[in-house]
C-alpha cells in the first residue's frame, strides 16, 4: 500500500505496516478499542508516561531528584568501563547482532514525518471528551486484586455482571428498555466468567466498575489453581498462548508494582495441556537478562515441549519518536524481547495441520509504552503464525487486561479493566 493508505489502515487499525514487512507501528489504544463496543481505550489514562517531561522522570526512571539522574550518569561511565564478564559478553553479543535491525526499524519510523504528526498526538485524541462516569462511587485507588484474593473472605466474593443486551434485537423484540440489561452474581476468584454477548459487559466488585469486552473471559486465580484451565477436550486447548510472566528481577521499583516468582515455578506450566490438538504457538516475554535467556532456551522451552521458532522486539519510543533510552545502555535497554516457539502434543491431529506461514525472525514493533511493565497487544500481529482453524482460539496468562475473544489468566487479569481507564464512544 501507499503512505497515505497505510496511515488511513493505522487510523482505523493501530498498526502501521512500514514498507519492509519486517517492521510496524503500533497504538494499543486503537488495537484495544477494537475490542469494545460501547466504550474505548482512554489514551490519557493509557499514556501514562513518555507524553510529558515531568512524568516521565518520576515515573519511568522514578529519578525525580537530581541526585539520582547524577547516580544515573555515574552508571552510566561506570558501564562503559568495566569489562563484562562471561553472561554479559554473551548478553553483549546477542546485543550487537540486533542492533543494525533495530536501528534500521527506527530510521523508517523517524522517516515517516506524517506518522510522527500522527503519533506526537497520540495521547491527545479525543481528550477533552468526559471519562466515562460511574454512578458507584469514583475510587481514588485502584483496586489490588492480589490483597483482596490473599484474604480468608476471597472465595466469598462476587461480582455483579450487568450484560448489555443487543439493542436491536431487543427493539425488535418488543422488549421494554429497562430489559436491556441481565444482571448475574458470580464469584470473583477462582471461576471462568464470560462475557459471551457480541457486546460490552459492564461488571461491579466492591464498588469498583469495570468494562469487559465482547466474547471475552477471565480466570481470576493464583498460579496454584490453573490447571483448572486444562480443557477436558484436547481441541477445546488454545491455538496462541502468549505469557508475561512476573519474572524476578533485580529492580527495586518493579518489586512494588507485582510479586515475581522464581524461575523454576514456570516450569511448571502446562503449556502442552493447554495447547489445542491442531498446536500452539507460545509468546514468551523476556527480560534482556542473559540468565533469564539461557534458562529459556535451555529449560523452560524444553520443559513445556516447545520448540524455538524466532524471536521478535519491541522498540520502545518517546511521543516524539526518539526511543526511550540509549539503544546500547547495558542495563537499560530500549527494547524487549518476544520468543516464540511452537507446541504440539502427541495427539496432534494431522487433518488440523493447516499451512503455515513460516515465522520470519527479528520482526520489530514500535509503540509508546503505557503504563510500568504493560506490554503493546501483539496478539493480532502472531496470527498469520498460529496453527488450527479460524477464530484461533487465544489466552493470554499472566494477563492485566482483557482482549475480544481472549481468555485472560492471572491473579489480576482486571486491573486494567477498571472504569478509569475507559471513555464512552
Ligand atoms: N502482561 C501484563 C501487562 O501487559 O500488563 C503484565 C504482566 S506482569 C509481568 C506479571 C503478572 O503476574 C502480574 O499481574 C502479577 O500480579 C502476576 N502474578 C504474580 N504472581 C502470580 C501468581 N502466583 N499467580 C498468578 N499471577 C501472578
Amino acid at each position: 500500500p501507499e503512505p497515505n493508505d497505510r496511515l488511513l489502515v493505522f487510523l482505523k487499525t493501530g498498526i502501521y505496516l512500514f514498507e519492509s514487512s519486517k517492521t510496524v507501528f503500533i497504538d494499543p489504544v486503537r488495537i484495544l478499542t477494537r475490542s469494545y463496543t460501547r466504550f474505548r481505550v482512554s489514551p490519557s489514562a493509557y499514556y501514562s508516561r513518555f507524553f510529558n517531561s515531568i512524568a516521565d522522570h518520576s515515573t519511568e526512571t522514578h529519578n525525580n531528584c537530581s541526585g539520582n539522574l547524577k547516580k544515573r550518569k555515574r552508571n552510566k561511565k561506570k558501564e562503559k568501563s568495566h569489562n563484562l564478564n562471561q553472561r554479559e559478553q554473551i548478553a553483549d553479543q546477542r546485543h550487537q547482532e540486533v542492533r543494525s535491525m533495530l536501528l534500521k526499524a527506527h530510521e523508517a519510523l523517524l522517516k515517516s514525518s506524517e506518522l510522527l504528526e500522527i503519533v506526537k498526538n497520540l495521547r491527545n485524541v479525543g481528550c477533552d471528551e468526559e471519562r466515562y462516569e460511574t454512578n458507584v462511587i469514583s475510587q481514588d485507588r485502584e483496586l489490588d486484586f492480589v490483597e483482596v484474593g490473599s484474604v480468608w473472605q476471597a472465595p466469598l466474593y462476587e461480582i455483579t455482571l450487568n450484560f448489555h443486551q443487543d439493542e436491536m434485537m431487543v427493539k425488535n423484540a418488543g422488549f421494554p428498555p429497562f430489559q436491556f440489561c441481565k444482571q448475574r452474581v458470580v464469584p470473583v476468584f477462582n471461576t471462568l466468567v464470560a462475557n459471551e454477548g457480541s457486546s460490552d459487559m459492564e461488571a461491579e466488585f466492591l464498588n469498583h466498575r469495570f468494562i469487559v469486552p465482547k466474547n471475552s473471559c477471565f480466570y481470576m486465580s493464583d498460579l496454584g489453581k490453573i490447571h483448572n484451565l486444562i480443557p477436558a477436550e484436547s481441541d477445546c486447548g488454545f491455538n496462541l498462548i502468549v505469557i508475561d510472566p512476573p519474572w524476578e528481577n533485580s529492580s527495586a521499583h518493579q518489586k512494588l508494582k507485582y510479586q515475581t516468582l522464581p524461575n523454576r515455578y514456570f516450569l511448571s506450566l502446562p503449556i502442552k495441556q493447554l495447547t489445542h490438538t491442531a498446536g500452539s504457538l507460545v509468546a514468551l516475554w523476556v527480560t534482556n537478562r542473559e540468565k533469564l535467556r539461557s534458562f529459556v532456551e535451555n529449560e523452560l522451552f524444553p520443559k513445556w515441549g516447545v520448540k524455538y521458532a524466532a524471536t521478535f522486539y519491541w522498540l520502545k519510543v518517546k511521543a516524539d519518536g526518539l526511543l526511550i533510552s540509549e539503544l546500547d545502555l547495558f542495563h537499560h535497554r530500549p527494547y524487549e524481547c518476544v520468543i516464540l516457539g511452537y507446541c504440539h502434543r502427541a495427539d496432534m491431529n494431522s487433518q488440523h495441520q493447516l499451512r503455515l506461514n513460516h515465522v520470519p525472525d527479528d520482526q520489530v514493533f514500535i509503540s509508546v509504552p503505557g503504563d510500568y511493565s504493560r506490554k503493546p497487544p501483539i496478539g493480532e500481529l502472531l496470527l498469520d503464525y498460529v496453527p488450527g482453524f479460524r477464530p484461533a482460539r487465544c489466552i493470554e496468562l499472566f494477563s492485566r487486561e482483557m482482549i475480544a475473544g481472549w481468555t485472560s489468566w492471572g491473579n489480576e487479569p482486571l486491573h486494567f479493566q477498571d472504569s478509569r481507564y475507559f471513555l464512552t464512544k
